[in-house]
């Protein structure tokens, strides 16, 4: 007869009587008499209690039971304070459906040895719990796009031009040529797209060369992107709040038990969708930073790390930092005719030290301006003929933000690297498995 299996949350819904449910053995104990294995499955773990009278012609079987074997059981459920999770069952039939031999992993190993073996620490309660984060932002980050009415759109991966940097690029060998890259933004081919959608947005992978491995930054990441026309500067800030604060109130939502599991202070988190976030400009950063913390910046070097993070660790909410000198920015974004020495490019720090979150500006609209910017950086504007013809042909003001989703996930779970952010990170040194 098929049974039919419950998770082990609905077994523990249903609390008593008979049930079948499936999953993989977390831990194991037993006598000569009785056997305690704690199953687990996505929902939740029980303890499980196999006793030798009922099973006298199985019970070798049931004694090489180790962890990670995957089994189905049927069984009594009851209450039981004693249980890890206040409900046991009572074994009645079961089958061994995988079984496992000295699982890997056990208590008190090395970062590098989890990291070599992260195909299996991915079981882990920690693991399982950042994954259901992880599910809910990525769920709710195209949930606030959507009910905003920005179309989903998707831009190359393989790409002829850059524009974040070129030592940061990761070129492949494109059948011989040498001058394709991997995407570090969908930017340039967004642009193009608002002409057709106006508000759009996408989350994909994008791919960083940086050189050294820090605790936020990956070489392959996903990056939530928007793009919208007609935007003023204060548009693209507000999506970002908006954005952030929708994210952390679906995972309030839904994922309070996975951030006890990771032993986040969630009150750490309430802020976020409570409370507005702090504008202030690069310039007032600058004061603020000479007089809270007596940093000394000259006027017109970019944050550093240690800046950025003393600066966001005086607030409980994101700051959003505005109006950064032209010269350290990107030659898209917009200069702002109040204060021509600035752009209209803004970057959220998140407090507690995780750092950037979002960068986004306001897009120069010009098309002799945004030539004149591309010399200064350093390029050839004939290489971006195609990106040019957006300012060509019914230019209009427009601007957008990134936001790396793995920043948000670190954040979310409290997380000192950003590496536990992803099932298989990607850094210098970590690339396998
Ligand atoms: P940083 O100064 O931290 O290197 P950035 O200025 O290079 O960031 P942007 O080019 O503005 O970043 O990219 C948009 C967003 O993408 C950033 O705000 C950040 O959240 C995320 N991001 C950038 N680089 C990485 C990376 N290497 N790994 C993970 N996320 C990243
Ligand atoms: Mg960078």
């Amino acid at each position: 007869m098929a049974q039919k299996y419950v998770s082990i949350l609905q077994a523990m819904q249903q609390g008593s009587g008979s049930v079948s449910i499936h999953g993989w053995v977390w831990r194991e104990r037993g006598s000569n008499k009785l056997k305690f294995v704690t199953l687990r499955d996505s929902t939740q773990v029980i303890q499980c209690v196999f006793e030798a009278v009922d099973f006298a012609s199985r019970w070798s079987e049931i004694d090489k039971i180790q962890v990670e074997a995957a089994l189905e059981i049927t069984g009594e459920i009851k209450k039981d304070e004693r249980a890890p999770t206040g409900y046991e069952i009572h074994v009645t039939d079961f089958t061994v459906v995988g079984k496992s031999e000295n699982f890997p992993i056990g208590k008190d190993l090395s970062v590098e040895f989890l990291a070599d073996n992260r195909h299996l620490w991915l079981r882990s309660r920690k693991m399982t719990a950042m994954l259901k984060i992880r599910s809910t932002v990525f769920g709710a980050i195209d949930e606030y796009f959507k009910g905003e009415g920005f179309y989903e759109y998707h831009s190359p991966i393989f790409q002829a031009v850059q524009c974040e940097g070129g030592s940061e690029l990761f070129k492949v060998d494109y059948f011989g040529r040498k001058d394709i890259f991997l995407a570090q933004t969908w930017q340039l081919y967004a642009e193009p797209a608002i002409f057709a959608l106006e508000k759009i947005y996408t989350i994909a992978p994008s791919f960083r060369a940086e050189k050294s491995v820090t605790s936020r930054h990956l070489t392959e990441y996903w990056h939530a992107e928007m793009e919208m026309a007609w935007s003023t500067f204060a548009d693209i800030q507000m999506h970002g709040e908006k954005l952030l604060k929708h994210i952390f109130t679906r995972v309030l939502e839904k994922n309070r038990g996975e951030l006890e599991i990771l032993g986040r202070d969630v009150s750490k988190l309430e802020p976020i969708v409570t409370k507005p976030f702090i504008h202030m400009t690069y310039t007032d950063a600058l004061k603020i930073l000479k007089e809270k913390c007596g940093m000394d910046i000259e006027w017109g070097k970019d944050l550093r790390t240690i800046e950025e993070e003393r600066l966001s660790s005086l607030y409980d909410v994101p700051v959003i930092c505005s109006n950064y000198p032209k010269k350290v920015k990107a030659f898209y974004m917009k200069e702002d005719p109040a204060d021509p020495r600035t752009v209209q490019g803004c970057d959220f720090l998140a407090p507690e030290g995780f750092g950037e979150i979002i960068g986004g500006s306001q897009r120069e609209e010009d098309l002799e301006e945004i030539k004149k910017r591309l010399v200064e950086q350093g390029e050839k504007p004939e290489e971006y003929e195609f990106y040019l013809d957006t300012r060509r042909y019914g230019s209009v003001p427009h601007g957008g933000f990134g936001l790396g989703v793995e920043r948000v996930i670190r954040w979310v779970c409290g997380f000192d690297t950003i590496k536990d952010a992803i099932p298989f990170p990607r850094n210098p040194e970590r690339f396998k498995p």
